[in-house]
């Protein structure tokens, strides 16, 4: 399966379909597009477009729907949100006061987490390429644990550790060598991906790991792709990783923790929900029975359906010869890239209540960047868009904000958080002035020679 969004054919899913599997969203006849209980309007009046809306209930909500499906399995799984789907100090504070900690890869995410009053006891350290500066960042703070991708990279994680005087609890992330059946950008577990260790290495370095000063040998860690739907390709990866844990304890060495990673999908258009019972069913039969502490790090199926994205309409661009009208949209790939990534797939429904019952037309739905890639939406069967009329994007809270780049001098759009009826900006919209403020211009441009 090469992307969720080319092979699932058929119409897409009608504005109803969207909104009869998203709880948090419902149209209203006055009030248009509610989120949780605040008409978007309401939001866009206030703040202009592009806008960001994440629903802190709806954060809840999924949360405990995937907490419960642990305990319900009868798991004690400690849940680190991936701090990398969405970083924003509100929405890691929300999920903190659930009880979720955090998963991080970089320096900058373990500094965010913990400004957002995450304990660093409560955090793990991702990713393929941490430098000897974040490590120290990480075991200065008293990290929960490290999850080390390669022999290289434990090597200077000793080196570290002994330099800083402590002891660094890791864990091997393995690369079992499993197709997650997800997009080829966002799969990571298979032997040619950059990701982990290799499986047949996985025994020979965690007794390497045990015997290195500096380390605590603690588990094994797995993550096996993003957006995966199917429950196989866990089932696979934790089978591997279920033996793995057999033949390192073979060899007398302890094994506490298996962190089973994130991934779990969501229903941008025609995909399945990936179900937490499911997964939790999934992770039972595997990895149950060994006596480990769990984990997982779940980031879009927790954030994803939890964000929108405002945007208005410019202007409506006549089509060649015929050919579809371009809806140009206030919002580009510099705030959502996803479409232009991975030729993602998001809804989209209009504000108001009148607009989304207009007669429905074929469009192309894009952005004002210079960039064909700037593309919402081809052939989208969508109500008539007049100028100025507004949508919403939906699906946005995971890999959106996060991914905004300033590109065209676009300032970085505004953010804010719904939670039931109340609303607050979390981010003011960034001020232009402000893409320009730390460009220094070296005197001899300034004071040209010759010019007194
Ligand atoms: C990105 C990532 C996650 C989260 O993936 P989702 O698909 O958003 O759940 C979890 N663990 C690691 C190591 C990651 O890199």
């Amino acid at each position: 399966m090469a992307d969720t969004f080319s092979t699932h054919p058929g119409q897409d899913p009608t504005l109803q379909d969207l909104l009869a599997v998203r709880p948090a969203l419902s149209m209203h006849a006055i009030d248009g597009l509610v989120f949780e209980d605040v008409p978007l309007n309401a939001i866009a009046d206030a703040l202009g477009t592009p806008t960001w809306v994440m629903g802190a209930q709806t954060l809840r909500t999924r949360y405990h729907r995937l907490d419960r499906a642990m305990r319900d399995a009868g798991l004690d799984v400690d849940i680190h949100f991936a701090v990398k789907a969405n970083d924003h100090l509100a929405i890691l504070k929300i999920l903190h006061a659930q009880g979720a900690g955090a998963d991080v890869v970089s320096g900058g995410e373990l500094r965010r987490a913990i400004a957002a009053g995450i304990p660093a006891r409560e955090i793990v350290f991702s990713g393929v390429g941490k430098t000897r500066a974040e490590m120290e960042l990480a075991l200065h703070h008293g990290i929960a644990r490290i999850n080390v991708e390669s022999a290289e990279e434990l090597d200077l994680l000793s080196a570290v550790a002994v330099a800083c005087g402590r002891t660094a609890p890791v864990a091997l992330r393995i690369n079992p060598d499993v197709d997650a059946g997800t997009h080829a950008k966002i799969t990571t577990g298979l032997a040619g991906n950059k990701f982990g260790i290799p499986y047949d290495r996985a025994v020979e370095l965690y007794a390497h790991a045990a015997s290195l000063p500096g380390l605590h040998a603690a588990g094994v860690a797995v993550h096996i792709g993003s957006q995966i739907e199917r429950m196989q390709p866990y089932r696979a990866a934790y089978a591997r990783v279920a033996d793995l844990v057999r033949a390192i304890r073979a060899r007398g060495l302890g094994v506490d923790v298996i962190d089973c990673g994130g991934g779990l999908g969501i229903s941008y258009r025609h995909e399945t929900e990936g179900a937490p019972e499911a997964l939790a069913h999934a992770i039972r039969i595997e990895l149950g029975g060994l006596g480990t502490r769990l984990e997982i790090e779940p980031g879009r199926w927790l954030a994803g359906p939890a964000g929108v994205l405002l945007s208005t309409v410019v202007l409506r661009k006549r089509g060649y010869d015929g050919m579809p009208p371009f809806i140009v949209l206030d919002a580009a790939m510099n705030d959502l890239a996803r479409p232009s990534l991975y030729d993602a797939w998001h809804g989209i429904i209009p504000l108001s209540a009148r607009d989304a019952v207009a007669p429905s037309e074929q469009v192309h739905v894009v952005g004002p960047v210079c960039e064909s890639g700037d593309t919402f939406g081809h052939d989208r069967t969508l109500p008539r868009l007049h100028d100025g009329a507004r949508v919403a994007l939906l699906d946005t809270g995971a890999y959106g904000m996060v991914m905004s780049s300033t590109y065209n001098a676009r300032a970085m759009a505004a953010q804010v958080l719904v939670d039931g009826s109340r609303w607050d900006v979390i981010r003011a919209r960034q001020k232009v002035e402000s893409l320009w403020a730390g460009d220094i211009i070296p005197d001899p441009l300034t004071h040209p020679a010759g010019a007194e």
